[in-house]
């Protein structure tokens, strides 16, 4: 079997949807169709979160606005009188129910109990497409079979738990093709939880590795993976073969083509990823997999936006290093913070963090009882892989480094946000 998935930026219209069922009925194996929510959704649903958790009852015509656009789309696809448009409204329905009567928790966990309903829209209207196109579909509810821990916002995967489950929902007697939810899973006690932004591309791997795939599929609106975004530098040329550990070096650095923590669980069962364009499917793309030579031998750049650097100082002048080192990653695990960069002196470190501020503030004040810290917040890391001087030229000439970090096959700058 093999694992197809379609993200927002190509899933956003009646048209991308037509693309998908093209680029689904060549398919002859079984298989198995991770879709994100359909465009901006998650954004958009962010932003009904927070005006509702404000208590700002225009998150009611937020909704609308969304609720409008999953119509109109589904409008374009099928006959009035279909039963998807009575799907998708039960659905809104029982979305504006919730955000009326509960009161409201913490923001991780609301976060996952709305954003989430993105994912269960796009998933009804591509898997009923599908049906109604002759294809032979399901539409299969990954929540109560992918199985998380309860981190929500951030959740993770529980092995033992899931791995049954998904097997026997994707057993493939009574179809040949399951339309998926990606970003989303529900905890033991049965709560929906989700992955992290950009997380479909993640439970594309986990199905994957878990229905021991022949291979995935993510299909993107560029050509492949690329040695650098080419909405930054407009000249970037396909990779063709990516070795997974030059993958997850790029995804970790910031390349937000793909989700970091894709890789490894198709690593870990030999499985080659493909990235491939949605817009022109029969062209070859870039595949990752085991140890490639490297062929391109070109620098490969990446930017990662939305940082904060700070500067720890333990306050007893006492050496950085060792327990110092142990105690400040205890509070960063705790805030659920991820470290890009981490950079050491005698008595310093520096670490790059995602700007993440409610995290950050807090993360802060739990330091402060025995260390100083500063920061200096917008700014960016750019690195490059197989660097050469002509392209640490291109990308750093006046920009004003904060810090370098360098070693034989890579270079990091932080710099301040131009
Ligand atoms: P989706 O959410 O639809 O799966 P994304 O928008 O997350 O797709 O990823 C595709 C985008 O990733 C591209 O439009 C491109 O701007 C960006 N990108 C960043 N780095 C790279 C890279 N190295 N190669 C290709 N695309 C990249
Ligand atoms: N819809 C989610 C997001 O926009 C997950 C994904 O697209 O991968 O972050
Ligand atoms: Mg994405």
């Amino acid at each position: 079997m093999i694992v197809y998935k379609f993200g927002g930026a190509s899933v956003k219209d009646a048209n991308g949807i037509k693309i998908l069922r093209e680029i689904v009925s060549n398919v002859k194996e079984n298989l198995v169709v991770v879709v994100s929510a359909f465009g901006k959704t998650t954004n958009a649903l962010e932003m009904v979160l927070k005006t509702w958790m404000a208590g700002d009852e225009n998150y009611k015509d937020l909704l609308d606005d969304i609720c409008s656009y999953h119509l109109s789309v589904a409008g374009d696809l099928f006959p009035s009188g279909n039963s998807v448009r009575s799907k998708i409204d039960v659905s809104f329905s029982k979305l504006e129910e919730y955000l009326k009567a509960t009161k409201r928790r913490d923001y991780d966990y609301e976060y996952d109990q709305i954003v989430s309903y993105g994912e269960i829209w796009s998933t009804i209207i591509v898997a009923a497409f599908l049906q109604d196109t002759g294809l032979k579909a399901e539409w299969a509810d990954i929540r109560g079979n992918l199985i998380t821990d309860d981190r929500f916002r951030d959740a993770d995967i529980l092995w033992n738990e899931s791995t049954a489950r998904i097997k026997r929902v994707f057993d493939f007697k009574t179809t040949d093709i399951y339309v998926t939810q990606g970003f989303i899973g529900s905890s033991i006690a049965g709560q929906t939880t989700t992955l992290g932004r950009e997380g479909s591309d993640y439970t594309a791997a986990l199905l994957a590795n878990i229905l021991e795939a022949e291979r995935v599929v993510v299909w993107k609106d560029v050509p492949g993976l690329l040695n650098a975004d080419p909405r930054w530098l407009s000249d970037a040329s396909r990779l063709e073969e990516v070795s997974y550990r030059e993958a997850v070096e790029m995804t970790f650095s910031g390349a937000k083509v793909i989700h970091p923590k894709t890789i490894k669980p198709l690593q870990n069962k030999s499985i080659p990823l493909y990235v491939k364009s949605f817009l022109a499917p029969d062209e070859a793309g870039t595949v990752i997999k085991s140890e490639t030579a490297l062929k391109h031998g070109l620098p490969v750049f990446v930017k990662k936006e939305n940082q904060i650097m700070i500067s720890i100082v333990p306050k007893d002048f006492s050496f950085a290093m060792g327990e110092n080192l142990s105690r400040i990653f205890y509070l960063v695990i705790h805030h659920g913070i991820k470290v890009n960069l981490v950079e050491a002196s005698a008595i310093n470190i520096d670490v790059c963090i995602d700007d993440d501020r409610a995290r950050v503030e807090s993360f802060i004040d739990d330091l402060s009882a025995e260390f100083s810290a500063a920061y200096n917040d917008n700014v960016e890391m750019l690195s490059i892989r197989h660097y050469t001087p002509e392209a640490i030229e291109r990308i750093t000439t006046g920009r004003e480094i904060l810090l370098e970090q360098r070693t034989r096959s890579s270079v990091r700058f932080v710099v301040r946000k131009a």
